[in-house]
């Protein structure tokens, strides 16, 4: 068998989906898993909708994912990386009219002068007629030199690929569908080159994948179709088609294809709110493919181990963001507590959260917190309380500052605080003092725990207060005490 080497080719036309990011996965782990390469390809022929901020995004997020590639453009530079540059398909024009000529001058392809007006008649024509509405060039035995004589004449032309000799079936099989039947009448005479000389995607696909060496072809499902007009040319060019395997839609909770119009799909977005890159990975690979041993939690390299291309699913598969978030909560508590706070930083810093510089603090935070995050940005509301700066007295603690023995208790916390002469308390000494106050103050139930919460947090309900305690400096409680005891006056 011929080496592996398969391609993910984005379009530049927008960020990478989640379902872009599947497929890249997906050509990654068979990659690897056999020992093969992965090339990255950028599908950027259309210039109107590509755009280099976009190949920037796109690169970057596959960086994030650390699905990285061994040939196609360097990360950094964006520079061609790889025997077969250029992997820009914008740059590679002259590859591919030298491909058309060779078409052209075999009579597998012709110029087609039609204007926009009788395409769209012979269009209509065809509705009317209930038949499919393919084209019928009346330029399709033109001569090459009558066509030359035209075209130097200033008269503008597309090249068609012709059709009409190919009656039979195109058979081949899918690695995912199985075997796959398309009748050769199912296409027109398809277009290779716009009449600005710029190329169409299933012709430069088929040039690329040859010429890129490529083996194997696993692409969405929606590509399915333009296998057909594919292998029609990779037959025209007496070249070997690679093998191909197209992957099952991701849908929506409605069972829809999973679109942006539903919610948010670009894996930017779940970088920004928090998720880690190994649980998007994780849970995309879990949408059309199964681990052997049914193992849901995965890891980059278990899921290269178990990849292979039969355990593919045919139906559809359904992104289910509860599902999403559980998985990130699972990755995120495998990550190490001064990871983890590192990767706390820019949520803490968006906010404008002052935190002590102290790594042992630090990793004791997150210990206190790790399980109550399913997404870093989760970090923020449990940070809130520790951060100085947003301690303030809101509205819904006054119906406990009313209270009767409000007061007692607030006094003799923050007194019995001052007194321990430590800088943090720990959760034992906090229950003893809790205690003590229970006594002075004559107070017990809510009338005793929801006043101290006031006194710590500024309100009565929130985290539980044997937690954040202790990661509170004791001259730091007692001025938040001292702060709410001034609201009693
Ligand atoms: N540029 C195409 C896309 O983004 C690639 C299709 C293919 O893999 O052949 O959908």
């Amino acid at each position: 068998m011929s080496k592996v080497r398969v391609r993910f080719a984005p379009s530049p036309t927008g960020s990478l989906h989640v379902g872009g990011a599947r497929t890249a996965l997906y050509n990654y782990l068979y990659a690897k898993k056999n020992g093969g390469e992965f090339v990255l390809r950028i599908e950027d022929t259309d210039e109107a909708r590509s755009s280099q901020e976009s190949l920037r995004g796109v690169v970057d997020d596959l960086v994030w994912l650390n699905l990285l590639w061994d040939e196609g453009v360097e990360p950094q530079t964006l520079a061609d990386m790889g025997p077969c540059a250029p992997y820009r398909q914008s740059e590679r024009q002259k590859i591919y009219k030298e491909i058309a000529e060779k078409l052209l001058n075999e009579g597998k392809a012709y110029y087609c002068f039609m204007t926009e007006a009788e395409i769209e008649s012979q269009r209509e024509a065809a509705k009317a007629e209930g038949r499919p509405p393919q084209i019928n060039s009346p330029h399709q035995d033109l001569s090459l030199a009558k066509a030359q004589e035209k075209l130097s004449a200033g008269e503008k032309a597309v090249v068609r690929f012709k059709t009409k000799h190919l009656k039979k079936d195109y058979i081949f099989t899918d690695h995912i569908r199985g075997q796959v039947t398309f009748p050769s009448d199912m296409v027109g005479d398809f277009v290779l080159l716009r009449s600005d000389g710029m190329p169409v995607y299933n012709f430069c696909c088929v040039v690329d994948d040859h010429l890129m060496r490529i083996s194997h072809v696993l692409r969405a499902e929606e590509h399915l179709p333009n296998t057909l007009r594919q292998l029609m040319i990779y037959e025209a060019m007496g070249w070997t088609p690679p093998e191909f395997a197209h992957m099952s839609l991701i849908l929506d909770e409605e069972r829809q294809k999973l679109s942006k119009r539903k919610g948010a799909v670009a894996t930017g977005h779940f970088k920004n709110e928090g998720y880690l890159p190994e649980a998007i990975l994780n849970f995309i690979a879990l949408l059309g493919w199964s681990h052997p041993d049914g193992k849901e939690i995965l890891t980059l390299q278990e899921m290269i181990n178990g990849f292979s291309l039969d355990r593919l699913h045919t139906s559809g598969a359904v992104f289910d963001r509860v599902k999403l978030k559980w998985m990130n909560a699972q990755h995120l508590r495998a990550r190490d507590n001064a990871e983890i706070w590192k990767l706390l930083q820019p949520f803490l810093a968006r906010e404008k959260m002052e935190l002590p510089m102290d790594p042992v603090w630090q990793e004791k935070s997150v210990a206190a917190f790790k399980t109550s995050m399913e997404v870093l940005a989760d970090g923020i509301e449990l940070y809130r309380p520790l951060n100085d700066k947003s301690f303030v007295v809101l509205p819904e603690a006054e119906e406990t500052l009313a209270w009767e023995p409000t007061k007692a208790v607030l006094v003799a916390w923050r007194d019995l605080v001052a007194a321990t002469g430590k800088e943090y308390l720990s959760e034992e000494e906090f229950l003893k003092i809790q205690d003590e106050v229970k006594v002075k103050a004559n107070a017990k139930g809510k009338n005793l725990f929801m006043p101290i919460r006031v006194a710590v947090i500024g309100k009565p309900h929130g985290t539980e207060l044997k937690i954040l305690v202790p990661l509170i400096k004791t001259s730091s409680l007692v001025d938040r005490a001292n702060k709410v005891i001034a609201k009693l006056r």
